[in-house]
């Protein structure tokens, strides 16, 4: 009877939202992900029947306790990116994890992310190479607080719509012809007058 009755939690420290998960036996299940302010968010895990259909109209029905349940669940979301892989999710018996479960599962979690960040870094010596760098690093950097040069998509080069050169993203004015490409911003930086648009290109001219 314990098992139908009995409930655990599932725990999750990290903002990450995770796609439901679906199982035969309780259909689709959501874990919540702490809102910001919030340490962490539980989901309510209880325990389940199920049945293996043997064929021929037999079936076996099995029974599952809920820390049976929020195991197989915490085991799938922390497990998939590898080595020592660790996404926040813990099972506790309690609504209210313990300071010390919480501690335990921000260390596991941090050092897990420091991890992902060494591997970027010794990426990024090598090749330079945003793209070599994935998603899941770059989390682990920005969960951590780390400021680093891999942290953003290097985007192409824009092209000048005056004169054709390549030039960055966003700038204000274009540095081999001088057009101004977005007027606010030149302004803001002192490189033109709001009042006087039309004298514009003669003054980056001069
Ligand atoms: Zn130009």
């Amino acid at each position: 009877m314990a098992a139908e009755t009995e409930t655990v939690w599932l725990v999750n420290i990290s903002p990450e939202k995770w796609p439901p998960r679906n199982r035969t036996y309780f259909g689709s299940l959501e874990v919540r992900s702490p809102e910001a302010g919030e340490a962490y968010a539980v989901t309510p895990i209880r325990g389940c029947k199920g049945f293996i259909d043997m064929g021929d109209r037999r079936t076996v029905d099995y029974r599952l306790t809920a820390k049976e349940v929020a195991d197989d669940i915490a085991r799938e979301i922390n497990g998939d990116s590898g080595e020592g892989s660790f996404h926040g999710v813990f099972v506790s018996a309690e609504a209210r994890p313990s300071d010390g479960e919480l501690a335990e599962a921000r260390r596991k979690l941090q050092e897990f992310q420091r991890r992902l960040v060494a591997a970027a870094d010794l990426e990024w010596e090598r090749s330079k190479n945003p793209m070599f760098i994935t998603d899941l690093e770059r989390r682990a950097a920005r969960q951590l607080g780390q400021e680093k040069p891999w942290l953003y998509d290097a985007k192409p080069l824009a092209e000048c719509p005056v004169c054709g050169e390549k030039i960055k993203h966003g700038v204000a004015v274009c540095r081999s012809c001088g057009a101004i490409l977005d007027r606010e911003k030149a302004a803001r930086y002192g490189f033109v007058s709001k009042e006087e648009p039309a004298r514009d290109m003669l003054r980056q001219k001069r």
